[in-house]
């Protein structure tokens, strides 16, 4: 029996339709829609600072002029400042990468001792091998027992537990206990070592980072003389996931009689802000997560050593998040500056180019050689929404700004 003409032409639209379908369905990739590609944007919108030509911060500038910054002077112009370096016997190699390009673009001209600290003696490999790449003293500190030990009061089977519910969470390191440690030696014991009383400012060196443009002034003299008193290349934002109530305990220590302690012109709003990643502010109860990437610091130890930084610390370590999450010193050292410095003392050293895997610092400059001016990232492209720094330049300013610009508000660059 013959099917009728409309029948047959239904079903052939029907069959074409089925496979239009089809094809729609393979064509496409399954891709979940997730809140943070609205960062992804924000990313590729903002134009880095870094793409515009930089030179020196402003003067005074002190330079190298005949002996006076000359290895063994005993009345040179160096200040009471050290390079210094926490670091394992079996990372030597990669030290040494780090110690060669610090030394190459600055301190052969400074000349500034390097401080090595370590939870074991350093081998004699390692003290010949270091002493071997610089002109500069070296010096070598154990750490005390007492300021590594996981302190009396953490509950070691809750630590445990704790650690797997960071690690449901992607959290790296959740249950290597002494990344725990050196989180929290570095955000409030370092500077407390006997062999570092009489030093006040560092320049916090890790294995295996990159130095690429050559600096011509005594950095530390910088910080000293234009009152600068924090100073990083990189600012990030964290995994919420691993500083859960670092923000609810710091609120509890401001409660608790110390709101007096917070700078006149600190900080907050940069810490606070949810506009730029919403989702980082919620899920860190009230912390935007941004903080200075603390593998380069050059700061002034006596800002640490401050009573308000110091009851803060004391607050924080009583709190167990060291241990029961995985709070990094970046963050305590970030908020710790930010509520408790004058914002203007907290420096971008955008001319210091600087790379630890897989974040960089790369100026426009031709002092610089190694690594594509304006490059944030050299791994996938999603890491560039971690770039905190248009949250800085929006909420502190960009100290660097071009006088043109100056009139330009920053905010302008941050958000389309
Ligand atoms: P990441 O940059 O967060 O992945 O952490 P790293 O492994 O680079 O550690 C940060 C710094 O602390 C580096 O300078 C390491 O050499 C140092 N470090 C980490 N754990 C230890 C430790 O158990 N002992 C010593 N002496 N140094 C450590
Ligand atoms: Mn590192």
């Amino acid at each position: 029996m013959a099917i009728p003409r409309p029948i047959r032409l239904l079903a052939a639209a029907c069959m074409a339709l089925f496979f239009f379908l089809v094809i729609q369905i393979v064509r496409s990739p399954a891709k979940v829609k997730g809140p943070d590609l609205d960062v992804g944007k924000l990313a590729d919108l903002f134009r880095d600072p870094n793409l515009d030509e930089t030179g020196e911060p402003p003067e005074p500038l002190r330079r190298v002029q005949g002996e006076n910054y000359a290895p063994g002077n005993g009345n040179s112009d160096r200040i009471n400042a050290t390079l210094l370096s926490l670091v394992r016997n079996k990372e030597l190699d990669q030290l040494i990468q780090s110690m060669q390009d610090l030394e190459r673009t600055w301190n052969h001209k400074f000349n500034y001792p390097w401080t090595f600290l370590n939870d074991e003696p350093f081998t004699p490999e390692f003290k010949k091998a270091t002493q071997a790449n610089t002109k500069a003293e070296c010096r070598y500190l154990e750490i005390p027992k007492e300021h590594w030990d996981v302190p009396s009061w953490i509950n070691e089977d809750l630590m445990h537990e704790s650690a797997n519910i960071l690690e449901e969470h992607d959290v790296q390191y959740a249950h290597m206990k002494s990344y725990h440690q050196m989180c929290r030696w570095n955000s409030g014991l370092f500077y407390k070592h006997p062999g570092l009383q009489d030093i006040q400012y560092y320049w916090r060196v890790e294995p295996n980072v990159h130095f690429f443009c050559d600096v011509d002034y005594d950095v530390f003299r910088y910080m000293q003389d234009h009152n600068k008193t924090y100073g990083f290349t990189v600012s990030l934002y964290d995994s919420p996931w691993t500083v859960q109530t670092l923000w609810p305990e710091t609120m509890k220590f401001l409660a608790s009689g110390n709101s007096h302690l917070l700078a006149q012109n600190n900080a907050m709003n940069w810490l606070t802000d949810k506009e730029r990643r919403p989702n980082h502010n919620h899920d860190a109860n009230g912390y935007s997560t941004c903080h200075f990437w603390s593998n380069f610091e050059i700061a002034d130890m006596n800002f640490w050593r401050s009573p308000a930084y110091e009851a803060y610390f004391e607050h924080l370590d009583r709190a167990g998040g060291f241990f029961y999450e995985r709070w990094g010193d970046a963050p305590v050292h970030s908020i710790g500056v930010g509520l408790f410095a004058d914002k203007n003392s907290i420096h971008w050293f955008k001319d210091i180019g600087y790379q630890h895997i897989p974040f960089l610092n790369c100026p426009n400059s031709p002092k610089c050689q190694g690594c594509v001016a304006g490059r944030f990232t050299d791994g996938e492209a999603w890491l560039n929404k971690e770039d905190c720094r248009p949250n800085w330049f929006k909420y502190a300013g960009d100290e660097w700004a071009l006088p043109d610009s100056l009139s330009e508000p920053v905010e302008a660059m941050t958000s389309a």
